[in-house]
């Protein structure tokens, strides 16, 4: 079968700590401290066979490109890949996916050949103490298919009964290419709703919330605060084109956050104004850029307000402690989306949703290596890959 490639060089940075079981192992929670000079190819492997009763192989339809997979492709100065999560490579990438049951294990019941499911890609334990709790999202021994073992940018990809979603449900309002679009949206949309409700509890109807950064993640948080029963939804871009985007999926005014400087003020200012200076019940960091986002919604918090943190960035950032206190806020910093998947293809079933605007290219697999180099470029929203 066709697959995209990642290899690299392993050669953990000198002042990288790592541990034994990582250095040996040739892999580490945070690739950027260790693997360099990516090298991403369009391949050939093995379709990989049914193992285990509960197995389930997936023929791949789509695949999104996320700000993660980018984050492997570019990289720092010394030649470092930016992503600051777990990695083993070589890998096959891809772990926003959706496709067709191909063949099921002797006990799975749940689906068949030929239904359309959307994968999620975290291998959980099932025994670990988040694992115990409810938290899956946070097991602390997965395996997490596109990062630490390979993912779905191939013909076909073997999962597991748990971590298939049935998308049957979507053909009544959508076409079967669309679903599996959906399908593949519906991971870094689950990722947000993971964050603003399951983690963060939520806002309540007439409630307002700002989204700062307008990638997949916080456009679909645009889309699911509107769901939500938001009264006002405003939206932090970096540039025009997807604040454009944020209209679409019901922003109710998006911003420009360079040329709100060019203007001489800032998302928190604007939040302030726009809230009659009480401030966001809910403001979402989705930017991955909190040195920058942090400040602007610390000044821009309701009482009782709620901060979810879904970008990624490796580093610290200050905090404004004083900001969180005087006002009673929280924070909520999210992870995964196992649990969000079902509710978003609901929210798609019943017309209540529909984040296919979020894609803004796509290409078939044979091209994955321009697909990856056109996701870098800020113009792009999601890139879709198709797998005909
Ligand atoms: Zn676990």
């Amino acid at each position: 079968m066709k697959v995209v490639e990642v290899a690299g060089e392993w050669d953990p940075r000198p002042d990288a700590e790592l541990s034994a079981q990582e250095r040996e192992g040739r892999w580490t929670r945070n690739a950027s401290l260790a693997w360099r000079s990516p090298r991403w190819s369009v391949g050939q492997r093995e379709v990989p066979s049914i193992r285990h009763p509960h197995d389930v192989l997936v023929r791949v339809r789509a695949v999104g490109i996320c700000g993660s997979d980018a984050h492997l492709f570019e990289t720092d100065a010394d030649g470092y890949v930016l992503l600051p999560y777990r990695v083993r490579l070589p890998l096959v990438p891809g772990h926003e996916l959706a496709g067709e049951v191909a063949e099921v294990g002797a006990a799975v019941r749940s689906v068949r050949p030929g239904d359309p499911v959307a994968v999620h890609t975290l291998q959980y334990c099932g025994v670990c103490s988040a694992c115990r709790a409810g938290l899956p999202s946070h097991c602390t021994d997965a395996e997490d298919q596109g990062f630490s073992i390979d993912g779905g940018m191939a013909e076909y990809v073997l999962s597991r009964e748990s971590n298939v979603v049935p998308l049957a449900g979507l053909r009544e309002r959508f076409s079967e290419s669309d679903i599996y679009e959906i399908g593949a949206l519906c991971e870094p949309a689950s990722v947000a709703y993971l964050g603003m409700f399951a983690r963060a509890g939520g806002v309540q109807p007439g409630a307002t919330v700002a989204v700062h950064g307008c990638g997949a993640i916080g456009l679909a948080a645009i889309a699911l605060a509107r769901a939500a029963g938001a009264a006002s939804v405003l939206a932090f871009a970096t540039n025009p084109a997807r604040a454009e985007l944020a209209l679409r999926l019901g922003a109710d005014e998006a911003f420009d956050v360079r040329a709100l400087s060019e203007a001489g003020t800032a998302a928190g200012e604007v939040t302030l104004e726009r809230t009659g200076g009480n401030g966001v019940d809910m403001a979402i960091e989705a930017a991955g850029a909190a040195g920058a986002v942090l400040p602007q919604i610390e000044r821009s918090l309701a009482v009782g307000g709620k901060v979810v943190l879904l970008g990624s960035q490796g580093g610290s950032v200050p905090l404004q402690t004083m900001a969180y206190m005087v006002k009673g806020a929280s924070i909520y910093g999210s992870i995964g989306n196992i649990g969000g998947v079902e509710p978003v293809v609901a929210l798609h079933s019943a017309g209540r949703i529909d984040l296919r605007p979020i894609i803004t290219d796509r290409f078939p697999l044979d091209r994955a290596v321009e697909a990856v180099n056109r996701a870098t470029e800020k113009s792009a929203a999601k890139v879709m890959i198709h797998v005909p």
